[in-house]
């Protein structure tokens, strides 16, 4: 029978959205009619299974699925036995501690002997053990927000994104605990023909995710600038040049990495580049 991989991802929630988008671009198509909670894809040797994300770990520690999509908090707080092979990028968040707008702040020691409501109390312990400060965890599962307004502790530390959540609550972010993003995790003992599949998945991963963090550049430029202009666009290999209908004018193309774009931009105008064209990508394979 020929091999199939299973991933498991979360059905409903932050990471099932960017999950299924990140499947979408790497061309791997299914239909989910009626809800279905376990899909075989159409062109891919994949099996999808629609889990809760608090039980994606263990399932992959248990070899019930070979690959799970979790956030990294997710990871650190149940240190099930799973291994990240590619961090994904995206559901990016930070455990923070905050404390109700009201309280002064002078720093960590304030939370010495106090309660702090959490959902993540292991990743928080060894913070606070790290830190040397002494105070008591208290878990909660969900709502971590309300916990100081209704009286069962003096701090929260809590998944933020934007903050807004926090601030609606009246609390104000004082420090980060840890940082996070969605994980593609794997079970420790993958059988050799399911690690081949891994490999060609993971492929088609890397491309959409550097094309998502590279643009493709375009750009006409003075001929004598060409050098300057290529050590500062090195590309995949080497930037294309050709020549234009103009002399001592030349057109480069090349790729960059989108968070360099503007820092190069005022590089380029100095060393007379024109029409500069910035296209989006789709998939960058090496
Ligand atoms: P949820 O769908 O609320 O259960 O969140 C699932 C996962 O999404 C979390 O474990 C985090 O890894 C990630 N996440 C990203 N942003 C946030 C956020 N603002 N609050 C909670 N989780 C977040």
């Amino acid at each position: 029978m020929n091999p199939i991989l299973k991933l498991a991802i979360q059905r409903k929630g932050r990471l099932s959205e960017g999950s299924l988008g990140l499947l979408r671009d790497c061309g791997i198509t299914f239909s989910r009619s009626n809800g279905k909670l376990k899909v075989s894809c159409d062109n891919f040797p994949l099996q999808l299974m629609f889990l809760r994300d608090d039980d994606i770990p263990a399932i992959v520690a248990d070899a019930v699925a070979d690959l799970g999509i979790v956030g990294r908090n997710l990871l650190a707080e149940t240190r099930d036995d799973v291994q990240s092979v590619r961090d994904l990028g995206f559901a990016r968040c930070r455990l923070a501690l905050a404390v109700e707008k009201t309280r002064p702040w002078t720093g960590l020691k304030d939370l010495e002997g106090k309660c702090i409501a959490t959902s993540h109390p292991r990743i928080l312990t060894d913070f606070f053990e790290r830190r040397g400060i002494s105070a008591r965890i208290r878990r909660i599962a969900g709502s971590v927000e309300i916990a100081p307004a209704i009286g069962v502790a003096d701090a929260v530390c809590d998944l933020v994104s934007s903050g807004s959540t926090l601030l609606s609550n009246g609390l104000r972010e004082v420090e980060t605990v840890f940082e996070s993003t969605a994980q593609l995790v794997a079970t420790p003992h993958l059988p050799d023909d399911k690690a081949v599949l891994l490999k060609r998945l993971l492929l088609r991963i890397q491309a959409v995710l550097r094309a998502r963090t590279h643009k493709y550049i375009l750009l006409n430029a003075p001929e004598k600038s060409l050098s300057s202009i290529c050590r500062l666009l090195p590309g995949m290999k080497s930037p294309t040049v050709s020549r234009l209908n103009q002399p001592g004018w030349v057109s480069v193309q090349s790729v960059v990495a989108e968070e360099e774009f503007w820092e190069m931009v005022d590089r380029l105008h100095e060393l007379g580049a024109e029409g500069i064209l910035v296209l989006g990508l789709e998939k960058m394979v090496f």
